[in-house]
């Protein structure tokens, strides 16, 4: 036992989302999770947020596997990117429940990887690859299939949680295995990685059943269309919301891509039944009598192209909302969100439709367990260390006083941080050598840097507008040719700055004429020149930083 196990983090620590743990031992590696993270409003134009998973560039070969514990984006959504990295050839098996997995392949598929090996792990399977033995452990979550991750080497067991809380009366499937966590306690647990995203809210958790009565209340109260929004992966939110229609008699109609996909997969595995003939099309919805429908939506976060979005909007296709409507929010939003659900719910108000949130009646439960079921995992399975994950900074030192709580040694918990990983031999643990790590940004497919041109550039555009210059000078002479036409957009104070468009044309004759003499001319080079001349007067004239987009053509 002379090797060292190193547990790295790469994400999800001092942050809501893209979780990812790197576990290596004697080279070899498994990683757990793959996730991403949507961007903050200052994150202009990014699509996704992935983590910097450099530290895997170049090893492949060394990846025994990949485990997703449960089909969530902040768990599975960066798997793309993450095998496209690793490349077709040498790519390892993902491997997951079997719901789990069936969002991930149809995740691959979007992506063209079809060929992306994935296999099931079953809850009791064991699964010994290099130095590893792998199990999952059933756990339940606001996502049906979702797993522990117990990773056995020979210094000792490792259990990363994945996101749970312990809900004794699940929608769907068998309470988490506590049984199995007990013995891991007993049989000596080395290292938990433990969600703590609830690390601030005492107590436990609300379980999920309890919301369908509530939600039952709400739709009696509606006397004209109802409108649901919740996360689209939240099968069996979806369950409820059709149970308590179909209890008081109203057809159930699904808005939105992602909604339509999980409830499909959700169907084919037998996570959530629908009745015979209670589906309808969204564009049959005009054909009932309001009090027969409840529409389903995506868009419970303010996500700028969701369903529910375009509904507020009236720029949905076959949704026109209209007062009498009741628009339910059976969510809560994902810190950073708030902004954007509190303008879709204001739209809403003013098109004069009612709105319900969880602030009014407990129609939401988190997927999180709460400050006692923390304890009773720490209780259960007695790590002899903890590392808390899955949370922001706040939140993991609350998950360490727990720790403390129950009787861990302080010197036994490692506040880590993504790219801090904690290092296990036979003699102890403590932190090790930081690695690299961070955000990858993702605009559209293209994956970039945090440094990204694209990002700075849609920054600038959106606060201090774009001067376009464009300046036509003889190839010969290099003098200017044609009068400079200076163009602008967005730029503010520019018609109360008199005269700036003159002098920003007097501006670029001067600073051609003083490289008109140069022996040799290069057009790039001088557009730089010019753009540095320019940017430095306009912010000069204006205090602000527009984008200086000089054009130089030669006749
Ligand atoms: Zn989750
Ligand atoms: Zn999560």
């Amino acid at each position: 036992m002379s090797g060292t196990l190193r547990v790295l983090p790469l994400g999800g620590l001092g942050e809501i989302g893209k979780n990812m743990t790197v576990l290596e031992y004697e080279q070899r590696i498994v990683v757990v999770d793959t996730g991403l993270r949507f961007p903050t409003t200052d994150m202009l134009g990014i699509d996704l947020v992935l983590p910097d998973f450099s530290y895997l560039r170049g090893r492949a070969r060394d990846i025994e596997a990949i485990v997703i514990t449960h089909g969530h984006e902040d768990h599975v959504g960066a798997l793309p990117w993450v095998l496209r990295e690793l490349g077709a050839a040498h790519a390892p098996t993902v491997y997951g429940g079997r719901l789990t997995v069936a969002m991930a392949r149809s995740k691959l598929d979007e992506h063209h990887l079809r060929d992306a090996p994935l296999a099931d792990l079953s809850p009791g399977e064991e699964l010994t690859l290099g130095p590893f033995t792998l199990e999952m452990i059933h756990m339940t979550h606001s996502m049906p299939d979702s797993c522990a991750v117990a990773v056995t080497t020979e210094l000792g067991t490792v259990l990363v949680t994945g996101d749970y809380k312990f809900d004794q009366t699940p929608v769907d499937g068998p309470p988490a295995d506590v049984s199995r966590l007990a013995e891991l306690g007993r049989e000596g647990l080395l290292l938990l990685c433990g969600d703590s995203t609830n690390a601030d809210r005492p107590g436990f958790s609300p379980s999920e059943r309890e919301v369908g009565p509530h939600l039952e209340e709400v739709f009696a109260r509606a006397e004209g269309r109802i409108i649901v929004t919740s996360f689209a992966s939240n099968i069996h939110r979806v369950q409820q919301v059709v149970d308590a229609a179909a209890a008081l008699g109203r057809k159930v109609s699904l808005v939105g891509r992602s909604i339509r996909k999980n409830v499909n997969i959700g169907r084919s595995l037998g996570h959530i039944e629908l009745p015979q003939g209670m589906l309808i099309q969204p564009q049959e919805v005009e054909d009932w009598p309001d009090h027969k429908v409840v529409v389903i939506s995506t868009g419970s976060q303010g996500e700028p192209l969701s369903a529910l979005r375009r509904m507020a909007h009236n720029d949905h296709r076959a949704i026109k909302l209209h007062s009498g409507d009741t628009v339910v929010f059976s969510a809560t939003p994902v810190p950073g969100n708030e902004r954007a659900v509190n303008e879709t719910v204001d739209r809403l108000y003013h098109i004069g439709c009612d709105v319900v949130t969880p602030r009014d009646a407990p129609i939401h439960a988190s997927g999180h367990g709460y400050t006692e079921e923390l304890k009773l995992m720490l209780n259960l399975v007695k790590p002899r260390y903890v590392m808390p994950v899955h949370g922001d900074h706040k939140r993991l030192r609350l998950h360490a006083e727990l720790a403390d709580a129950v009787g861990i040694a302080p010197d036994d918990v490692f506040q880590a941080e993504n790219g801090l990983p904690v290092e296990i031999d036979a003699r102890g643990a403590r932190l090790g050598e930081r690695q690299q790590s961070g955000m990858i940004f993702v605009d559209g497919v293209d994956i970039g840097d945090p440094a990204d041109v694209a990002l700075r550039d849609r920054r600038m555009l959106s606060a201090d507008g774009i001067f376009i210059v464009v300046a036509t000078i003889s190839e010969q002479t290099g003098h200017p040719v044609a009068p400079t036409e200076v163009i602008f957009r967005g730029v503010p104070f520019v018609e109360q700055a008199g005269g700036l468009v003159q002098e920003i044309r007097d501006e670029v004759e001067r600073s051609l004429a003083a490289s008109a003499h140069d022996e040799i001319r290069e057009i790039d080079l001088l557009q730089q020149e010019l753009h540095d001349d320019l940017a430095a007067f306009v912010y000069d004239r204006l205090r602000r930083r527009p984008m200086v987009l000089p054009v130089v053509v030669e006749v």
